[in-house]
């Protein structure tokens, strides 16, 4: 018999490794498909019942796995009071609007920026944070997805044309323009908060973007920037009172952080901490939200973590590595869908280097773009 029961709204990876990793804590995890409204099995995708409020009757916690969940479906899950960790940290996730604002609001640095409606808008902010500015819709966007760049004036009118339509595919769309960060790299803290306001946050990871998508993760021990991130993510998380895990994105300009996004929860540049660190993000996201005490968020290796994108097997040898551990997700195969990610480990961080450069000699490159260069760049 399981000692706790968690909901994740949300039946993909992310539910499914919080599945593997409470199992040794006798939690044990079901998954709501907010689009079907079916429960199901996070590891076997088996359907084990119907509805929202028949999943929340057997529920003790209900969590998320992503931010882009209808507000209705939302309000009901917080008022059953099981809900953690907020729904405004969900709605803040899922609305750059409400982010921007909390951003503002915890005083955490972060990219200049205007909320454009209109036209007249759109012009004001041009004026406003300047050129070249990133665009972006406050609802719906992820890896990328829903953004413009805008560089020169000539290009304005084309696009606001682009814009307009997203504005009016959406109900309630909104569009975010940020000041152009010119960023050295980028990082992520990766932390957990519990209810009595303990936290605990892993070392941070340093993250390579392939055309809007994560590639590679590496965790790094940099004591400096970590004090600043870890700074700004108790800011926020306590700004939110925030319970469970939390992912902050983060611009590296010049040494000096700016926080880019947050994750209200588990997040793909954690994935690391299955083996780099003490205890997961995943079992430490269910410890939090169960109330259970924190797990240590120590590194035990160096770590790094790739994505695969679009195919569902790897040639063989990946497997007889012995510092690299696959992890599939189980899903049907399709083009730039995330299937999978590979941790790899060294017991320093010339080890984890060599076993990157052995890793991708196998690899295929075409599947990996450009990530013989980035490793080579570690
Ligand atoms: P995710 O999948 O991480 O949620 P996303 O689609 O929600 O991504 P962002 O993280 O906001 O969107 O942006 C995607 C990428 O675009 C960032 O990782 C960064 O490389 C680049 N980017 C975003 N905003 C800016 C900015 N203001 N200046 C420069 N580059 C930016
Ligand atoms: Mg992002």
């Amino acid at each position: 018999m399981a000692d706790k029961h968690v909901l994740v709204l949300g039946a993909g990876q992310l539910a499914r490794m919080m599945s593997l990793a409470g199992a040794p804590l006798n939690i044990d995890v079901s998954a709501f498909d907010v689009g079907s409204e079916k429960i199901v099995h996070p590891l076997t995708q088996n359907v084990i019942g119907h509805g929202l409020n028949n999943a929340i009757a057997k529920a003790d916690v209900i969590t998320a796995e992503f931010e882009h969940i209808p507000h209705s479906i939302l309000d009901i899950c917080q008022q059953s009071g099981k809900f953690r960790p907020t729904t405004q940290a969900i709605k803040a996730g899922g609305d750059r609007r409400i982010e921007k604002q909390l951003l503002d609001n915890a005083n955490v640095a972060n990219a200049k920026y205007a909320i454009i409606t209109n036209r007249s808008e759109f012009d004001d902010a041009i004026t406003y944070v300047g050129l070249p500015m990133v665009l972006k819709t406050a609802l719906g966007g992820y890896d990328g997805k829903g953004q413009w760049r805008l560089k020169e004036t000539t290009d304005i009118d084309a696009t606001w044309h682009e814009m307009q339509q997203s504005l009016t595919a959406t109900k309630h769309q909104a569009i975010v323009a940020e000041e152009f960060v010119p960023f050295q790299r980028e990082v992520s803290l990766v932390g957990a908060r519990r209810a009595n306001g303990e936290i605990a946050v892993y070392p941070l990871a340093e993250n390579v973007h392939v055309d809007g998508v994560l590639s590679l993760s590496t965790a790094i021990d940099e004591p400096k920037l970590q004090q600043q991130a870890q700074q700004m993510f108790s800011a926020i998380a306590q700004q939110l009172d925030y319970v469970g895990v939390l992912a902050i994105e983060f611009f590296d300009l010049d040494g000096t952080l700016l926080v880019n996004e947050i994750a209200p929860r588990v997040h793909n540049s954690g994935h690391w901490t299955q083996q780099g660190a003490e205890v997961c993000q995943f079992e430490n996201h269910l410890r939090a939200v169960c109330d259970m005490p924190l797990g240590s968020t120590q590194a035990i290796r160096h770590a790094a973590m790739i994505n695969i994108l679009g195919q569902d097997s790897l040639p063989k040898e990946v497997l007889a590595m012995p510092n690299c551990h696959i992890h599939w997700y189980g899903k049907e195969k399709r083009t730039g869908r995330k299937m999978g990610h590979i941790n790899v480990c060294g017991n320093s961080h010339a080890e984890l280097c060599q076993a990157l450069k052995t890793l991708i000699k196998v690899l295929d490159e075409a599947q990996f773009p450009q990530l013989k260069q980035h490793i080579n760049q570690l």
